[in-house]
């Protein structure tokens, strides 16, 4: 019998690229934490990667193709799950994605594709990927995603995707209301900068992980695993009293309100 939090618990993982992702790291917590697991990768491009990294680790895992863009293959993934299954207990969705040239340039020239873009990888795919969790989960099942703080304030550069991340934080509060009703959880986490693939190709992200360093609470950045932790607490019934919430997982900095002014050097 398998021993832990997530002893017993049933779970899907979106979003692993390779080692680095925050989605491999939610996945080493919940395995360790006793859960069972399937993955989606995004096309043949990472098919190899993903299905040798899971396979490693986690030799009977489930791995299926899954483009969040496409209706057809959510519903056939959650067929598949529901095939193997039968049911389920919790989703990570940690998959996002926008344009580099929209990452790059003012927001202000985003175009109209590129925003939509944007909207239906990051933030659409969501609801999507609940419509088709939900049937197959129970009272207690659990759903996360993966935000950032860009979706409540203005990050320079972070552009259309803080937009993107305002409406999933969003569509986790409406989810979480509609799927209530079931006893289902929906929350967002809302890690801290951290260096993965997709965060390659935000322009700002060194200066993002030394203004971290310099001005959280805590004094240095997020990890991976932290945020694995904390999917762990969200997907267990440890949280069983939450939902709809956006819990920060970015060594405090969303708790400050101005930088520097400390330094008594500095004083009039
Ligand atoms: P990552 O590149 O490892 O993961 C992003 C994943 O999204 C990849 O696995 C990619 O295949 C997947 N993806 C992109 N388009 C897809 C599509 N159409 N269909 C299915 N999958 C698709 O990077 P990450 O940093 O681990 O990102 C995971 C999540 O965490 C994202 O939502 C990201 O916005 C969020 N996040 C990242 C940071 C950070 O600094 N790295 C901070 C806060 C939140």
């Amino acid at each position: 019998m398998p021993e832990g939090l997530l002893a017993g618990k049933r779970g899907v993982i979106l979003g692993v690229a390779n080692e680095k992702s925050i989605a491999w790291a939610c996945a080493q917590a919940c395995a360790e934490q006793g859960a069972s697991l399937a993955f989606s990768y995004l096309g043949e491009g990472l098919e190899r990667r993903v299905k040798k990294l899971v396979g490693e680790f986690l030799p009977d895992a489930l791995m299926l193709q899954c483009n969040v863009q496409n209706d057809a293959e959510i519903a056939s993934f959650f067929q598949e799950i529901k095939n193997q299954w039968g049911s389920l207990d919790f989703v990570i969705h940690s998959v996002a994605f926008a344009d580099k040239e929209d990452l790059r340039n003012q927001f202000v020239t985003t175009s109209r594709a590129g925003f939509a873009l944007a909207m239906d990888i990051s933030a659409y795919s969501l609801v999507a990927v609940s419509r088709e969790a939900a049937p197959l989960m129970k009272p207690g099942g659990s759903i996360v995603a993966m935000s950032y703080y860009g979706a409540e304030k203005v990050v320079p550069r972070y552009n259309v995707m803080g937009v993107a991340k305002a409406a999933l934080e969003a569509s986790s509060r409406y989810l979480a209301w509609d799927l209530g009703e079931k006893g289902i959880r929906v929350n967002c986490i809302s890690a801290g900068p951290i260096r993965t693939l997709s965060a390659s190709a935000i322009a700002g992200m060194r200066l993002m992980l030394q203004t971290t360093e310099k001005f959280a609470p805590l004094r240095r950045n997020v990890t991976q695993e932290e945020v694995g932790q904390t999917a762990v607490y969200l997907l267990s019934d440890m949280s069983s009293g939450v939902t709809g919430e956006v819990l920060h997982v970015d060594c405090g900095y969303n708790v400050m309100g101005m930088y520097g002014v400390e330094d008594p050097s500095q004083d009039a």
